[in-house]
Order: C-alpha cells, then sequence, then structure tokens
C-alpha cells in the first residue's frame, strides 16, 4: 500500500447535494443552492461561442474576466483574484496562511468546506459554536492567538441563513490583529435584503487584512461552469494567485462570467423572485408551527436534531431533496413555486 497523509484517514468527505424522485416520477433538487432557473439565453450563446475555441488554453490570467470584476465592483484589477469556484478559491486562501501549527478560526456550523480545506491544508481547525444559530462574533475574537492566521465569517451563514449586522462586524474586525486574514465569505450576498447586512467590499477597502469571496455558482447561476473570486487588497490577491494552478477557471467559465456580468439586471430581476419565494416559504413554514430563523441568503434552516434524517427521508418520498446534517437540521434551498409547494406540503405532513 502507498503511505498517505494520516489526516486522509480522518477526514470526512465533502457530501454533495443528491437528487431524489418521488414513485409518481416528481424531482424537486432542494440540496445545493442553485439557482433553479435555466441559464439565460445570451449566456448560453456566449458558451455556444466559446466552445469553438476549446482547443486552445484559455486566458491563464483571465485578463478580460479580472478586468470586468473590477470594474464591476469599483476595485483596481490587481485587487482581484479568480479560481475554479470560491471553493477552490477559499482552499487557496487557506494554502496562502497554512502550515504547521497554524490555526485557522470558523463559526460552525457553517460551510462545509471549511473543515476540509484546512485538514487539506494542515492546519488546525478552531471552531466557534454558533450562538442562536448565529456568528458569535466575540467568542470568534476571543479564539484568535498568535497561532492564528485567518478567520473565515461566513454572511449570510451556510446552512443557517442567518447573518452578521455592520456594528457588530466592524467591532469585531477592530478586534482582529492586523496580521490575521479575515475572510468575508459572501457566496449570498445577492440575496440580503437587510440593510444593516454590510457589503463586505465597503469593509475591506481601508482594511488591508480583510478580503471579500463571491461567487458565480449561485445568483448568478453558473454552478455548473465553476468560477468564484476573491477581492482583497494587493499583498492578499497576489499570494492567493500564487497559489493558482495554471490554468484554472476555463475559457468557457471566462466567458460566461463575462457575459453574465453583462446580463446583472436580468439576474438580479431573477434573485427578487427567490427573495420573495423565500419570505413566502419561511412565512407558510412559521404559520406550519416550525421554528425558521431570518434568513438573508436563498434557502431556510430547520433545526431537527434527532428527527432529521426522518424528515429528509419524508422529503425524499415527495421527490423533495433536502439537505440534512444528520443530529443537527436541514437546509433546504429556495427553489421555484412548484418545488417550493412540494417542500411545504412535505413540511407540512411531517409536522402532524
Ligand atoms: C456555495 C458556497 C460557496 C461557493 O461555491 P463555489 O460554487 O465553489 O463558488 C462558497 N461559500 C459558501 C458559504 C457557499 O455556500
Amino acid at each position: 500500500m502507498p503511505r498517505f497523509r494520516h489526516i486522509l484517514d480522518t477526514m470526512a468527505a465533502y457530501k454533495p447535494g443528491k437528487a431524489v424522485a418521488a414513485p409518481d416520477g416528481r424531482s424537486y433538487k432542494l440540496s445545493s443552492n442553485e439557482s433553479p432557473y435555466d441559464p439565460l439565453p445570451s449566456v448560453v450563446e456566449a458558451i455556444a461561442e466559446g466552445a469553438r475555441q476549446v482547443n486552445r488554453y484559455p486566458d491563464p490570467g483571465a485578463v478580460a474576466l479580472t478586468e470586468a470584476v473590477a470594474e464591476r465592483f469599483g476595485v483596481p484589477a490587481s485587487h482581484v483574484a479568480l479560481g475554479a469556484g470560491s471553493v477552490t478559491v477559499a482552499q487557496q486562501l487557506f494554502e496562502t496562511v497554512g502550515e504547521p501549527g497554524v490555526e485557522v478560526v470558523y463559526a460552525w456550523r457553517s460551510f462545509e468546506a471549511y473543515p476540509l480545506l484546512a485538514d487539506l491544508a494542515g492546519v488546525t481547525s478552531v471552531r466557534v459554536p454558533l450562538d442562536d444559530e448565529r456568528h458569535d462574533l466575540d467568542a470568534m475574537a476571543e479564539a484568535i492567538n498568535d497561532s492564528t492566521r485567518m478567520v473565515f465569517v461566513c454572511n449570510p451563514n451556510n446552512p443557517t441563513g442567518t447573518t452578521v449586522r455592520r456594528r457588530e462586524l466592524e467591532a469585531f474586525l477592530d478586534r482582529v490583529p492586523e496580521h490575521v486574514l479575515v475572510v468575508l465569505d459572501e457566496a449570498y450576498h445577492e440575496y440580503v435584503r437587510d440593510d444593516e447586512v454590510p457589503d463586505g467590499l465597503t469593509l475591506y477597502r481601508d482594511r488591508p487584512n480583510v478580503c471579500v469571496l463571491r461567487t458565480f455558482s449561485k445568483a448568478y447561476g453558473l454552478a455548473g461552469l465553476r468560477v468564484g473570486y476573491v477581492i482583497g487588497h494587493e499583498p492578499v490577491a497576489t499570494a492567493v494567485r500564487k497559489t493558482t494552478i495554471p490554468f484554472a477557471v476555463n475559457h468557457l467559465a471566462q466567458v460566461a462570467a463575462i457575459a453574465s456580468l453583462a446580463a446583472e439586471d436580468e439576474l438580479l430581476e431573477r434573485v427578487d423572485r427567490v427573495v420573495k419565494e423565500r419570505t413566502r416559504v419561511r412565512e407558510a413554514l412559521v404559520s406550519q408551527g416550525w421554528t425558521v430563523p431570518p434568513t438573508e441568503a436563498n434557502f431556510v434552516w430547520l433545526r431537527l436534531g434527532e428527527r432529521t434524517l426522518d424528515f429528509a427521508a419524508a422529503c425524499a418520498v415527495e421527490g423533495v431533496a433536502v439537505r440534512p446534517f444528520a443530529g443537527e437540521g436541514a437546509r433546504i434551498s429556495i427553489g421555484d413555486p412548484e418545488a417550493n409547494d412540494a417542500f411545504l406540503a412535505a413540511a407540512a405532513s411531517f409536522a402532524k
């Protein structure tokens, strides 16, 4: 047997959201926080056109997309680093700080990729329990010590949908030592409607140790193409670029992301529709008697404890795939109205 790293024996594998089908064939995938909408025609066209060039390597610097992102957000192109999905950018961030003895602080439960990436990078995870489903920023600040090099704040938090607000986040950032990199993971930023939830891009500007992670996978509907980015000051973006595998962001992803920025109004109109459905789904759940944390993302969270897997199985019988975390709860993505109705029906009969 080849000898592998010990950490691989103890690592839980990432569990992707699964599709399920009801006996009559109905199938609703509410397990991966994807956009329920088909790609826009203009984006499909850009991909089809781009397909003609796939015998060539992509632009290794993704110059056009980097410039498009920089222009869209009013930041210098030198502050933008792209990756094959923001999970990959997160992995690169772990690589920029990771060596034995280093600690990385994040809330728990939060995005399930964090512990995997920490293990792979050979750093120690310091998990700070959520307080009433929200980040406990005071406890997170207290968890920082001389070994800490990075802190993740997932805002809104996956899987609970809860947020941290401007005042508390600023107070937290003021407490974080300058040598500790704070990553604001804003994968669901476009779904936020609470004015008190800050846009990380307003916070990073005068804070060299703060960066913002964003993705084209959720609101922009490009989950299948894998493209995300970090915006941070030059030392951060430069460090991330050094950890990039050559040609990481493929040509189709580059052209589709550029086309998506050009069609942003249409895409954000779809986000509005999801937000309306989010309100409807949450209110319906509450009137069914469920406790649902306020959510600013494209999903809701039900803390089901020991009933979690039973709940997921009951949803699966109705053709609804949800994302269960055994013993804790289930995350349910907001889909189109038909999918949401199927989920609400399953939830109603489970509650009874
Ligand atoms: C979905 C998600 C991501 C991004 O995923 P990519 O598809 O890799 O861009 C990043 N962070 C969080 C918290 C997410 O939920």
